[in-house]
């Protein structure tokens, strides 16, 4: 497998050194000249540059490229859209992720989603599914953004009626705006005594933001997360708004997708909360994600049941990594071990080559606040 350094690409697309340095950064990548770049990155970075990389290996030109591999229509089935909560601390994202986790019942079962995790499916009505990243506000979701993962289709702001438009939500509704992430809006605490919702689609209205209502193109509802109240109904304007969308993926082939979270327990070993994104990934499968990899032992959806399979747009929890990958890292199911164990051993050498980078990077107004 032969890997080249960021030089090296230049020269082969024949671009500036530092236009694709500054491409790698938009990915979240900080490199050097003389860096060597693995195999997903490559293919990534000569993307943005109009160019397709052909590997050496096939095995691996074949496990990368089947992520980006045109799909052809009759294989494009509809996916349920994946929503992200977003806004200012304290206006209500938990309750409302709490409240739609904990009473969404699944035809034929008993119960709510039990147990915390980073992403979860609902089902509203039949063939009305709706995936919820759940994870801590807009922090985990610009960190994502940064590691070139967009994850989300639809973006819920919500906003408290007893308080105002803060920095936060302007924060929220600009990254996903920015990300070119549609937004419904919820305003939420609408069973307070102060509450005034009017007054927030003022708010947005001096921003630019009009609420349907007010003769805008952004959906708005008034809920309160507490009480449950109007939550049904601000979904189906998200699973509306997802309509619009159109949105689809083939599930036939090897499984892609977003490490939502991962930690180490004690008694299963490695586990990672993953998102598919297209394909469909199985139990056994040999995943590569980050520096990690390994093939899955066993796989469980978000009520701790056993599964085989995930499918697009499916949250599953897997088992049998070897490391915890970072929130926001790709993953890819790879035809062979082989070549899974050499991409994570590139990619642990890089990394560690950048750790040795960045400690020779020192300013001096560092070392004078050591000091
Ligand atoms: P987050 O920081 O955005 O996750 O906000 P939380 O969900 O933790 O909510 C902050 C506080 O507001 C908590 O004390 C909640 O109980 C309360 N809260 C959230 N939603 C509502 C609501 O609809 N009505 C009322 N009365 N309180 C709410
Ligand atoms: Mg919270």
């Amino acid at each position: 497998t032969e890997f080249v350094s960021v030089s090296e690409l230049a020269n082969m697309m024949d671009v500036n050194v530092n236009e694709v340095i500054s491409t790698c950064m938009s990915l979240g990548l900080f490199v050097s000249i003389n860096q060597r770049l693995d195999a997903e990155t490559l293919t990534v970075v000569a993307d943005e540059f109009g160019y397709k990389v052909e590997f050496v290996s096939a095995d691996i030109q074949e496990s990368i490229d089947d992520a980006d591999e045109e799909d052809s229509e009759e294989n494009l089935v509809p996916r349920s859209p994946i929503v992200t909560v977003m806004g200012h601390v304290d206006h209500g994202k938990t309750s409302l992720l709490d409240y739609i986790r904990s009473t969404n019942v699944i035809a034929g079962e008993a119960g709510g989603i039990t147990q915390h995790i980073g992403a979860y499916h609902v089902t509203l009505d039949e063939g009305k599914d709706i995936t919820f990243l759940d994870t801590p506000g807009h922090e985990a979701f610009t960190a994502m953004r940064a590691r070139g993962a967009q994850v989300t289709d639809i973006a819920i702001i919500i906003v408290a009626a007893d308080d105002n438009v803060m920095p936060q939500t302007v924060e929220a509704i600009n990254h996903a705006s920015a990300a070119g992430v549609p937004i419904v809006f919820a305003i939420n605490k609408i069973d307070k005594p102060g509450a005034n919702p009017e007054r927030i689609k003022e708010e947005l209205a001096n921003m630019n933001y009009l609420v349907e209502e007010w003769g805008g193109k952004y959906q708005s509802h008034d809920i309160s997360a507490k009480q449950g109240k109007g939550i049904e109904d601000l979904l189906e304007k998200v699973l509306l708004e997802a309509e619009m969308l159109e949105l689809n993926a083939n599930p036939k082939k090897r499984a892609a997708g977003t490490i939502i979270e991962s930690s180490l327990d004690r008694g299963r070993g490695y586990v990672a909360t993953v998102l598919v994104q297209s394909g469909t990934l199985k139990s056994g499968d040999i995943v590569l994600a980050g520096q990690y990899f390994g093939h899955i032992k066993a796989m469980f959806n978000e009520r701790n049941q056993k599964i085989e399979e995930a499918g697009p747009a499916q949250p599953a929890i897997i088992l049998g990594l070897d490391g915890a990958p970072q929130a926001g890292d790709n993953f890819h199911v790879m035809e062979n071990e082989r070549d899974a164990r050499g991409i994570a051993n590139k990619r642990e050498q890089l990394a560690r080559e950048q750790g040795l980078r960045s400690q020779k990077h020192i300013t001096l107004d560092e070392i004078g606040r050591r000091i």
